[in-house]
């Protein structure tokens, strides 16, 4: 359910413009507004839960959905040689925007352990 205070809900209403790669029935993706990396993108599912945390066993093949967008937009943008995909979940994540999403991050070296 569309949650009308989530800034994701708003950016998949349309109400709030973003820079979108990619549409389909339960997800889209977009430029990330402050990149981390030459390629930051955003994969959320059009159904609006928090993290992980709230989701249900029906959500199992969303969640996996998603991973196979950021997968096709890693090769779309060229970062198959090594990129990441972040779910940061809870405030001490890092957690800002409390609508799922998945970053995909690449086009420069990736350090371990994250910060
Ligand atoms: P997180 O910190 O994991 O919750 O990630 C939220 C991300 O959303 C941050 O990287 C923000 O830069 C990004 N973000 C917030 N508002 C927008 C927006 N309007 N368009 C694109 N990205 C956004």
């Amino acid at each position: 359910m569309e949650d009308e205070t989530c800034i994701f809900c708003r950016i998949i209403s349309g109400e709030i413009p973003s820079k979108t790669v990619y549409t389909d029935t339960q997800c889209i993706g977009f430029r990330d507004v402050n990149p981390q990396a030459p390629v930051h993108l955003l994969v959320i599912p059009r159904k609006h839960f928090a993290s992980p945390l709230e989701a249900e066993e029906a959500d199992e093949k969303l969640i996996g959905h998603l991973h196979r967008v950021a997968a096709e937009l890693a090769r779309q943008h060229h970062i198959t040689e090594g990129f990441r995909i972040v779910l940061n979940t809870g405030p001490g994540s890092g957690q800002t925007v409390f609508h799922l999403h998945l970053h995909v991050l690449g086009g420069r070296p990736m350090r371990w352990p994250p910060g």
